[in-house]
């Protein structure tokens, strides 16, 4: 028995084009192993293929190639029991807007056969801070409150794994927190979390297990404190009292660049990390330094500099 929330091997989607327009390679043969209790972000830019990859879960896009499993049920070979061990949030806030809140929590019980006695309705509802708001029309709601109800329903048949589809879309901060506390708590309480976006801090600061998603491809996944330390690239700006017009020559072999007469930065990595060889080489050219300053490293130059490499492979 696997002990993955979610098992993706060899995942591939083509779009076919229409009207003779091109087809669109959407999913490269991902791989993608989710673990069990955690809360995970898919992270990629626009256009990468996560929402792709989450409707191929939810049943709602066909794959063309390659296997998932949820909670360690084929989504083809056993596709009621995959839907019943995840719910979804989709991207897009699409539902009928003449059902109040509560039918709506209703009928999507009764689609999953979960038994009036054991419907969560109001409790839901309290949860998303919606039972005020239980019996007015949906289409009266604001897209915050939408976000919202949409979570609600897709918890009510109390899946072991919630999925949300860039789920700050629309949502302003002050809901998105009050979202967020609520989606912390379903994890604290066993939960297994995956939440696609492309805000970089919302995956950084949510997230425990991070996969990069670009171009259909995932670049990496690994525990959010891992890929952090393993992105490696680090500047640090040496400030020196001599005013140059060129990069002193015991520097040259390293990554350095002349930021301004009295700036040098010098790019270290991590791996052959040596800040002294750096500071010895400033000194063996004769500079005197004033000061000295590193860029830290963040997501956000992971992201960067992951995606671009891939951008001058492809
Ligand atoms: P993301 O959710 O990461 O922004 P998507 O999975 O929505 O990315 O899209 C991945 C790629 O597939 C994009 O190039 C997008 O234009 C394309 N795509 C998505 N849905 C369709 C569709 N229904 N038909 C054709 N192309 C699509
Ligand atoms: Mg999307």
């Amino acid at each position: 028995m696997t002990k993955n929330a979610i098992d993706i091997k060899g995942l591939t989607k083509i779009y076919k084009g229409q009207g003779g327009s091109e087809d669109k390679l959407a999913l490269k043969g991902i791989d993608l192993e989710i673990p069990r209790g955690s809360m995970f972000g898919l992270l990629g830019p626009n256009g990468a293929g996560k929402s792709t990859t989450i409707n191929i879960l939810a049943g709602l896009v066909n794959k063309t190639d390659g296997t998932a499993s949820i909670w360690g049920f084929d989504i083809d070979q056993n596709p009621r029991n995959a839907r019943a061990n995840i719910g979804i949030v989709p991207q897009e806030l699409m539902f009928d807007a003449f059902f109040t809140p509560r039918e709506m929590l209703e009928v999507q019980a009764g689609l999953y056969g979960v038994p009036k006695s054991e419907r969560r309705t109001d409790e839901l509802l309290k949860a998303v801070h919606l039972h005020d708001k239980a019996d007015a029309y949906s289409r009266s709601l604001s897209g915050g409150m939408k976000r919202r109800l949409l979570v609600a329903k897709a918890l009510v048949h109390n899946p072991p794994v919630l999925v949300l589809d860039e789920p700050t879309a629309g949502v302003d901060i002050e809901l998105r927190q009050q979202l967020w506390d609520y989606v912390r708590e379903l994890h604290a309480r066993g939960t297994t979390v995956v939440l696609t976006t492309h805000y970089l801090e919302e995956a950084e600061e949510l997230c425990d297990t991070i996969a990069i998603i670009n171009h259909g491809e995932v670049v990496c996944c690994e525990p959010t404190g891992q890929l952090l330390k393993r992105i490696d690239e680090k500047e640090i700006v040496i400030t020196v009292s001599d005013s140059l017009d060129a990069i002193p020559a015991p520097l040259a072999r390293f990554k350095s660049s002349l930021r301004d007469s009295h700036h040098i930065g010098v790019q270290i990595s991590q791996a052959d990390a040596n800040v002294g060889e750096v500071l010895a080489a400033v000194q063996a050219a004769g500079l005197t330094i004033t000061d000295i300053a590193t860029d830290e490293t963040d997501l956000e130059d992971i992201f960067l500099q992951l995606t671009s490499s891939r951008d001058k492979v492809a």
